[in-house]
């Protein structure tokens, strides 16, 4: 890791701060010691990880790549990381993104974007043409960065509306968002608290699922995450559809059914990455699935309930950096109220700023009921939608969409374990097309149509490496999603795939 670190780092703009050297040497010193006496903390123990400038370490800063935070040193650590750490997991350092999670590219960032190693690996960093710099994709694109040119085992990042999965496709790794509430979001930093999730980038399926049982526990410190019980009643409640769990090598995916979601064929779509979707929805088939064409007729209006709603909590949860507590206090003036207004025009970025703005407006009393309420309802749609379509029952709900219930939920071809899609509308962009006036907000808000939808119900899904776009020769990732709590199921059809 210290070697590619030493090697890309500088060029990638990945890691923002390095753990000591000395310190990881020591630990993972230990950690092997361990491993020789049989008394290995877990199967973790002595990986290096990085973590998103949004997750609280005690040690090294928590910046959330904003000015408002570049000094904040948090006094604690996050639950998930904590529990990593009870592992034996090491922290290599905190790594790039977009300013509080708002950004798909990675470019709105006090310390500057992260770049794609995809066309860097292997080569001299002096003699590449910097004009050529893909973006790693955002929010977490350090993180995706940081996995892909590995520089560290695993990374943390966070996903509100697709921040690990778009990322994770960009670069070439795996990115699994679990369902809402199964990782603590304790030490999180708020963005838009009803869809945040910690998310993980690995470098495969196993090692994700490795990290995420590590993670996937009850936390008292936030109430919105699942206790036990809660846990133990949905591992019932997905028993209600089974599937055969036999082990035949030729056909691991018989009797799993695979939706593929009409809506997410947009027109946008490029014909390569199309043309991969077709080859996955191949080998799924050639694993023994069966896959039917499904419709989640509210797709389209996703987009736009996402950005109302993110905002609309997004203004609310950073409301908190005033400059009285912590972060960023502006000493141009003392009387207060001009002290709220100078901290927080020079401590945000741009893009948060647009955001604030815009969630303020849709919480104003003039349009709460045209805007944020009527955004609810298409969330609630949505939801219904997935139950719809989903062979398992919501286990927080027990609902099953529109369709009425009958006493043994009748399992027709309409009703799928699993769905496949792609994970980005292209491969990763170019950066400089990424900046200014290059960019408009709105066509990049439409880059998180294939993603969002997953955010907005809360149910698990993941981006699966699937090969190289025969057009320009960058990663195209796959998207598998399944039923509220069903992340077992996304891990069985992620590994096929990759
Ligand atoms: N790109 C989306 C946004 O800007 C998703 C961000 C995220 O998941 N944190 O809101």
């Amino acid at each position: 890791h210290q070697e590619n670190i030493a090697k890309y780092n500088a060029y990638l703009n990945t890691f923002i701060d390095l753990a000591d050297p000395k310190q990881i040497q020591e630990q993972a010193e230990s950690a092997s010691q361990r491993w020789k006496s049989n008394q290995s903390k877990s199967p973790l123990d002595g990986t290096v990880m990085g973590y998103k400038m949004n997750l609280c370490t005690k040690e090294l800063r928590t910046t959330c790549c904003s000015p408002m935070l570049d000094n904040f040193q948090a006094p604690y650590t996050a639950t998930a990381i904590q529990l990593l750490e009870d592992a034996g997991v090491i922290m290599g350092g905190k790594v790039n993104m977009d300013e509080f999670g708002m950004g798909s590219y990675n470019t709105f960032t006090n310390v500057g974007p992260a770049k794609n190693p995809h066309n860097v690996l292997g080569k001299d960093t002096a003699a590449l043409d910097q004009g050529e710099d893909r973006s790693p994709g955002g929010s977490s694109g350090g993180s995706a960065a940081a996995v892909a040119s590995n520089m560290c085992f695993a990374a943390l990042g966070s996903d509100t509306g697709g921040s690990v999965r778009l990322p994770a496709s960009y670069c070439g790794v795996v990115g699994f968002k679990p369902s809402y509430g199964r990782i603590s979001r304790w030490g999180l930093v708020a963005y838009a608290s009803s869809l945040d999730t910690v998310g993980i980038l690995a470098k495969s399926v196993d090692n994700t699922k490795l990290i995420y049982d590590t993670m996937a526990k009850e936390d008292p410190k936030d109430s919105t995450c699942l206790t036990s019980k809660q846990r133990q009643a949905i591992a019932e409640a997905i028993k209600v559809s089974p599937v055969s769990a036999e082990q035949n090598p030729q056909h691991p995916l018989s009797g799993v059914r695979i939706g593929i979601p009409q809506e997410f064929n947009i027109a946008e779509l490029s014909p390569a990455t199309r043309s991969r979707w077709r080859k996955g929805i191949q080998v799924l088939k050639d694993a023994g699935a069966t896959v039917v064409p499904v419709s989640i007729p509210t797709t389209k209006l996703a987009v736009g309930a996402y950005f109302t709603l993110a905002t609309a909590e997004a203004s609310s949860n950073l409301q908190r950096y005033d400059g009285t507590r912590y972060g960023h206090q502006s000493n141009e003036v003392d009387e207060k109220e001009d002290l709220y207004s100078h901290t927080r025009s020079e401590g945000f970025g741009k893009e948060v700023k647009r955001r604030i703005l815009l969630g303020t407006y849709v919480l104003t009393s003039g349009s709460f009921d045209n805007f944020f309420l009527r955004a609810q309802k298409i969330r609630q749609m949505i939801r219904d939608d997935f139950d719809a379509i989903f062979a398992r029952p919501n286990a927080i709900t027990g609902s099953i969409g529109s369709v009425v219930q009958s006493a043994d939920i009748e399992e027709t071809d309409a009703k799928v374990h699993a769905l496949l899609s792609p994970c980005s509308v292209t491969t990763a962009p170019r950066l400089q097309d990424c900046v200014g006036d290059h960019i408009d907000p709105i066509n990049a808000y439409m880059d998180d149509i294939l993603t969002i939808p997953a955010s907005l119900a809360g149910i698990p899904a993941m981006s699966v490496p699937f090969g190289i776009c025969a057009e320009d020769g960058h990663p195209v990732g796959l998207q598998v999603m399944a039923q509220y709590g069903d992340e077992e199921m996304v891990f069985r059809v992620g590994r096929i795939l990759e």
